[in-house]
């Protein structure tokens, strides 16, 4: 398998030229690469400025409603990602449960949308500091993934890849070490056995996300156990970006 890199862009940059710029350096820097799986999600507005370049680069959105469309003034749908040629979206994020009081229930409905849209879901799970200083670690992902997943059916786990993104790791320069994320890379490998059949662990994808950067990034590839990374802060930085994708390769 490829290591398969999704970067996530927030709410960033301000302008349109900006994010072309942006995305056009990384597709310039990509140049001869070939062994990676790359997904780029920036802001929802600038999706369909980027969809003619889908060979290169695969597109994600950041969120999405569950609702296909209706009444929900500022949502934005599956259905309306789909046709821009996306096929990945971001669910579960720390600074969507935080900022935008999303519950587990809320993202375990958006998962069903996405994967019956038949796009992938980038699911974020992970544990705060203070969850973590009370070794609740476990405990998090676990009732997270319980959720977030509840009602989702093997099939439909295909198109789900994991993503543990420890909340303090996130933006702060303070990364989970490999150690401590192959635990939990375990920990969530072991509880996807128990509640799905053997094949949806063998082709499951777990990534690790959490200021990852060019310097780190080689740590973890191998240790601990991820297929890949989410990328945020970096991924804005278009040399450190294909840096970190280099030092991968
Ligand atoms: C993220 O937002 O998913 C992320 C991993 O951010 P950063 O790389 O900036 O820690």
């Amino acid at each position: 398998m490829k290591p398969f890199i999704i970067a996530n862009w927030k709410m960033n940059p301000a302008t349109t030229q900006e994010a072309k710029s942006l995305f056009d350096s990384v597709k310039d820097g990509l140049s001869g690469i070939k062994n990676v799986d790359l997904v780029i999600c920036p802001p929802f507005i600038y999706l369909a400025a980027f969809n003619s370049y889908l060979s290169i680069i695969k597109l994600g959105a950041q969120d999405c409603f569950y609702e296909k469309s209706g009444p929900f003034t500022g949502g934005i749908s599956s259905l309306m990602l789909k046709d821009l040629g996306c096929q990945y979206v971001i669910l579960g994020h720390s600074e969507r449960r935080i900022h935008f009081k999303e519950t587990d229930e809320i993202i375990n409905k958006k998962i069903k949308a996405v994967v019956s849209a038949g796009l992938n879901v980038i699911f974020c799970i992970g544990e705060t500091e203070a969850e973590k200083k009370k070794g609740e670690t476990q405990n998090v992902l676990e009732v997270q993934i319980k959720r977030g997943l509840d009602g989702i059916s093997a099939k439909e786990m295909e198109n789900i890849v994991i993503a543990y993104e420890p909340v303090w790791a996130i933006g702060t320069g303070n990364p989970c070490s490999p150690d401590e994320t192959r635990k939990a890379v375990l920990f969530i490998r072991k509880l996807i056995s128990k509640i799905y059949p053997a094949r949806i662990l063998d082709n499951l994808r777990i990534l690790y996300g959490g200021s990852v950067n060019s310097e780190n990034v080689r740590d973890y590839f191998g240790k601990s156990g991820v297929e890949g990374f989410i990328i945020g802060g970096a991924s804005l930085k278009p040399e450190e970006f294909i840096k970190i994708i280099k030092n991968i390769n």
